[in-house]
C-alpha cells in the first residue's frame, strides 16, 4: 500500500492532535513507514528531514539502534510492573542517574508518563507540601505570559497560549500571570537589562500574593510553544532569589529545553540555580517512549513522610508510572550523553545553524528577527520589518512554509509566523544547510504577496 491508501484509511477513523481535521481536505497527511537518523520516509518512498525532532522529542535519531536494542532487551525481560509496592531495576537506575545529573539538591524522583502529567504532579506536590506544612491557604500559582506547560486542565491553566487555552477558560484555575521577559526585538546586548526591567512585575506579584502562592512555574530560557521566545539566565537568578525571599517554590518546566537543547544538559545550569521541582519528559527517552520525571528536594519529600493515619502521603498515580521500557530507553539515552561529546558537538552544529541562517535570511525584508539559544533557532516572519509588525494569523504564512518544506523533503512545522529549527543532534552540517536553504525558499514564497 502507498500513501494514498493509508491516508484514506486514516481519515476514516482517526482524529489527529492539534489539528483542524477539515484542513486535510486539502492538506495531505504524511504517512510514515520508517525512519532512520534525522530522516522520515513515507509509503511512496519520499524522504523528509526531521528539522523539529518530531515535536522536540528525538535527540539521537529515529530508530536509534542503541536505544532500540535497550528497549527490545527490556521488553523481553520485564515490560511493566506497577510501581506501588513494587520496584524494578530501570526505575531505580534512572532515578539514580537523573538525581546525579540534575542541579545539586534535587535528590528525589517521581515518575509520570508524559509532560503534562509531570506538570500536574509538580503543581499538586507544591500545593500539598504547603498544606502538609500547615499553610493550606496557598492555592495559587504564578506564571509568565506566553508560557506553555501542556494541555491537561491543570497544565493548561498555568499556561498562557490563548490558542490552546481560551476555549477552556471557564474550566480552569486562575494563576497570577506576570509579563514574560521575552526578548523579542531587543538586541542581544540588552537582554539582561530587559529581563531585569521585566522582573519588576514578578517582584510586585510576589510581594502582593506571596502568602497565597504555592509556586512560580517557568520554562527556563525558551518559551518553546509560545513561538520560541527567549530570555537570558539572569532572569532565572533573580527569580530563584525572589522565590527564596518570598518563600514560594520554583517549578522549572524543562520538558522541552532539557537534555541539551539550550547548550547545557539542563537550562537551569546556565543560571546556576536549583529549582524546587524540575519537570522532564520529551527528550528523556530519546524520543522513543512517553515517560516523565519530576525531581524535587529531600525537604519536599520529608513534608509527606509520616504515619499513614496523618494522611499526608502524595496519593497520585498513573497506570504506567515508571514504565520499565521508557526507563530503559532513558538509560540508553543518558549512556549516549555519558559516552559521547554530545554538548560539544552540538556547539559546532548550533554555530553552523546560526551562520547558515544569518547568511540566508538576515537581510530578508520579512524576517523580523533571528534568535537562537543552543540547538533552538527561530525566525520571526513579519509584515513590516522596521516596526516588527506581525502578519495577521488568519493568513497562515507559516503553513505555506510547511507545505514548501514537504515538497522539498524537509519537515518544518512553523508555530504561527515563526519558522524554527530544533533538529535531532545527529543532524549533519550538510543537512543543516539543506534545512536552512529550504526554509529560506519557503519564507520567500510565503512572504511574496
Ligand atoms: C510539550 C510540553 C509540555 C507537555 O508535554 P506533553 O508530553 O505534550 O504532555 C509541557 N511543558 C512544556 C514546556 C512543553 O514543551
Amino acid at each position: 500500500m502507498g500513501n494514498r491508501e493509508w491516508i484514506a484509511r486514516d481519515l476514516r477513523v482517526l482524529w489527529h492532535p492539534c489539528t483542524q481535521m477539515k484542513d486535510h481536505e486539502r492538506l495531505p497527511l504524511v504517512p510514515v513507514r520508517r525512519a532512520e537518523g534525522a530522516w522520515l520516509e513515507d509509503f511512496d518512498g519520499r524522504r523528509y528531514l526531521d528539522a523539529i525532532s518530531s515535536w522536540w522529542v528525538n535527540l539521537f535519531g529515529h530508530a536509534n539502534p542503541r536505544i532500540a536494542r535497550a528497549v527490545a532487551e527490556q521488553a523481553a525481560r520485564l515490560e511493566h510492573v506497577l510501581l506501588a509496592g513494587f520496584t524494578h531495576e530501570p526505575a531505580v537506575r534512572l532515578a539514580e542517574r537523573l538525581t546525579a545529573l540534575a542541579p545539586d539538591g534535587l535528590a528525589r524522583c517521581f515518575y509520570a508518563d508524559n509532560g503534562s502529567s509531570a506538570v500536574e504532579v509538580a503543581l499538586k506536590m507544591s500545593f500539598h507540601y504547603w498544606r502538609n506544612r500547615g499553610e493550606p491557604g496557598r492555592t495559587r500559582f504564578v506564571n509568565l505570559s506566553n508560557s506553555y506547560h501542556g494541555e491537561t486542565l491543570g497544565a493548561l491553566a498555568v499556561g498562557d497560549v490563548a490558542l490552546y487555552k481560551e476555549t477552556y477558560e471557564p474550566l480552569l484555575m486562575r494563576p497570577v500571570t506576570v509579563p514574560s521577559p521575552d526578548c523579542f526585538g531587543v538586541p542581544r546586548a540588552e537582554w539582561d537589562a530587559h529581563a531585569e526591567r521585566l522582573f519588576a512585575h514578578m517582584e510586585a506579584a510576589l510581594e502582593r500574593h506571596a502568602g497565597e502562592v504555592c509556586a512560580v512555574i517557568v520554562e527556563p530560557l525558551v518559551q518553546c510553544a509560545g513561538h520560541m521566545r527567549m530570555y537570558p539566565p539572569s532572569y532565572l537568578r533573580l527569580l530563584r532569589e525572589a522565590c527564596d525571599r518570598h518563600r514560594v517554590h520554583l517549578i522549572a518546566d524543562e520538558i522541552a529545553v532539557g537534555f541539551g537543547r539550550t547548550g547545557t544538559l539542563f537550562a537551569c545550569e546556565q543560571a546556576g540555580i536549583r529549582p524546587d521541582f524540575l519537570c522532564l519528559s520529551k527528550g528523556l527517552t530519546g524520543g522513543f517512549l512517553p515517560l516523565a520525571a519530576v525531581l524535587t528536594t529531600e525537604e519536599v519529600y520529608a513534608a509527606f513522610y509520616d504515619d499513614y493515619e496523618t494522611l499526608r502521603a502524595f496519593l497520585h498515580s498513573h497506570s504506567y508510572t515508571g514504565n520499565p521500557l521508557g526507563c530503559a530507553a532513558a538509560l540508553a539515552t543518558l549512556d549516549i550523553f555519558a559516552e559521547e561529546p554530545v554538548l560539544e558537538r552540538n556547539r559546532a552544529l548550533a554555530a553552523r545553524m546560526g551562520e547558515a541562517t544569518a547568511a540566508a535570511l538576515a537581510d530578508h525584508p520579512h524576517v523580523g528577527e533571528i534568535r537562537q539559544t543552543g540547538m533552538i533557532l527561530a525566525i520571526e516572519l513579519v509584515r513590516d520589518r522596521a516596526r516588527l509588525e506581525p502578519y495577521p494569523w488568519q493568513e497562515r504564512r507559516g503553513l505555506r512554509v510547511y507545505r514548501h518544506g514537504l515538497e522539498r523533503g524537509v519537515l518544518l512545522r512553523p508555530l504561527g509566523n515563526v519558522v524554527y529549527f530544533m533538529p535531532p543532534y545527529v543532524v549533519t552540517e550538510k543537512e543543516i544547510d539543506l534545512m536552512v536553504e529550504v526554509a529560506a525558499e519557503g519564507i520567500d514564497l510565503a512572504t511574496r504577496d
